[in-house]
């Protein structure tokens, strides 16, 4: 049995955790290949030009941008330019321009050349199609914008540290916790005000509060039952009284992502005072270490896109529909070899996740409906993110979790396409969403590996 103390964060008795961490030390190094040395994974559309938040408005106090970020820092102008918070979080390295509708239908054959840099293959990079469908969860890039976007390399901005933090950060965060209010909800009225974000207000935000208390109850409920090699689905918690599994589902999507986001810029994080680019402990303590639930949270997500993945890739292996860079065979063949290479190895472990279980009751369809446009503002509210670095990376996860989540709840199904067409993008973010909870469950495994010592120590 797995006995864990509340203090615990994942134990070696409970095989869950553990298979989840054998099973990434298996995956990971095809998934760093993949995301690493395609021209095709390691660069992602996004728009540049700040769409307007479409929640709140910067200008009237409520505030969502950078500066109103960089004020909270106690003393910024101390910092050397280049630590602040404003630098670093602008993009950087070359990007290119997405070739509108237009171009493309003049140039089926080559889209418009970009400034990608050396050794970038353009054809591997750009998309043509990027229309909607309602069975998308995520707003596409497209969606209201005159502009695309523009394509920059994910290698060239890693996620990490960028200061981004205070009053424009915590809002974004609140609201997209306030999304998890599902009609059905048995919380407190007060907190389910629907979906017009911005007339919530503090009642809102105790919603949070409870319900963050109850998630650490249950995955102490949960830890608590898990018996060794237990597949990771058992913990997806069917039977939570006062809650629908659905909803219970969107939250940990949601807590795991700020996980993951809080695990990479504590791991790779700036000291302003030296310039020091290293691994911050106490910022690991104060966000993850003290909340196994939240730990947890982020090895859900890696289970529900391992699930993901492995559903994708016989379409991948069998179909021709999906073609990694148009006119370039050689290119096309090498990234679909390395696609299928993390595809297998996801593969490896059966039944890491059961989404059959999820939607199926009377309320499922309306509750499904429910679900994707809930996640379709916390999609939306990534524009509301002030830093571009945040917003990057912001937008691709969510895109990412989207696409996991169209791949396993709209695809198999008797009504639907038998292949699942996906977008560039989403291909793109799928993989590099997966490889962001790849690399941070290696780093919080180091980072435990940092308290025992210092435990031992002291
Ligand atoms: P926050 O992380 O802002 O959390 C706010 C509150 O949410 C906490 O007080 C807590 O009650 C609750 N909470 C925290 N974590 C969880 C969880 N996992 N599950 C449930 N509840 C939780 N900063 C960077 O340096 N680099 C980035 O790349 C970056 N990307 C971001 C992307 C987005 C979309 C957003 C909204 C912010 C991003 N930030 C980034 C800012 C960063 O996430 C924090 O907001 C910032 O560091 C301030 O942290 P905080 O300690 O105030 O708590």
């Amino acid at each position: 049995a797995c006995a864990i103390s509340p203090r615990a964060i994942v134990s070696d008795a409970c095989a869950s955790y553990s298979t989840l961490e054998r099973l990434n030390r298996n995956v990971k190094p095809a998934l760093d290949e993949l995301t690493q040395t395609t021209d095709f994974f390691s660069h992602y559309r996004v728009n540049l030009f700040h769409k307007k938040c479409p929640f709140w408005n910067d200008e009237n106090g409520m505030c969502g941008n950078i500066a109103c970020a960089v004020e909270t820092l106690d003393s910024e102008e101390d910092i050397p330019l280049v630590w602040r918070a404003s630098e670093l979080g602008k993009l950087e390295g070359p990007r290119a321009k997405h070739p509108g509708k237009s171009a493309q239908a003049q140039q089926p054959e080559r889209p418009l050349q970009g400034r990608l840099g050396e050794g970038v293959g353009e054809s591997c990079v750009f998309e043509y199609d990027d229309e909607c469908d309602d069975r998308d969860y995520c707003v596409p890039e497209d969606e209201s914008a005159s502009s695309k976007g523009d394509y920059v390399s994910l290698l060239r901005n890693p996620e990490r540290f960028t200061g981004y933090a205070g009053d424009g950060a915590k809002q974004v965060w609140d609201a997209i916790y306030r999304e998890n209010c599902f009609s059905r909800s048995s919380f407190p009225r007060s907190a389910a005000l629907g979906s017009d974000l911005s007339a919530k207000g503090p009642a809102a935000m105790d919603f949070k509060a409870v319900i963050e208390a109850a998630g650490r109850q249950q995955v102490l409920e949960e830890q608590r039952q898990i018996q060794p090699l237990t597949p990771f689905v058992a913990k997806t918690g069917l039977e939570y009284e006062d809650e629908c599994l659905e909803k219970r589902v969107f939250y940990r999507v949601i807590s795991g992502m700020h996980a993951s986001i809080s695990t990479h810029l504590c791991w790779d994080f700036l000291n302003q005072t030296t310039g020091e680019w290293q691994p911050n402990v106490a910022c690991y303590m104060d966000r993850l270490h003290e909340f196994p639930d939240r730990i947890s949270n982020l090895y859900f997500n890696y289970a529900l896109i391992t699930r993901a993945i492995a559903k994708l890739g016989p379409y991948v292996s069998q179909h021709q529909d999906y073609t990694f860079c148009q006119g370039d065979p050689e290119q096309d063949a090498i990234t679909r070899s390395k696609v299928m290479a993390v595809t297998e190895k996801a593969t490896s472990v059966a039944h890491i996740f059961d989404e059959s279980l999820m939607f199926k009751n009377g309320e499922g369809p309306s509750l499904k409906e429910d679900f994707r446009n809930r996640f379709r503002n916390v999609s939306r509210l990534m524009d509301c993110v002030g830093c571009d670095k945040c917003r990057l990376w912001g937008k691709l996860q969510t895109v990412g979790y989207g696409t996991a989540l169209k791949v396993l709840f709209e695809f198999d199904n008797n009504d639907a396409p038998a292949v699942p067409i996906l977008k560039r993008t989403e291909l793109v973010a799928l993989f590099n969403t997966y490889a962001r909870l790849s690399s941070s469950m290696t780093a919080i495994q180091e980072f435990r590996a940092m308290v025992e010592q210092i435990e031992k120590a002291s």
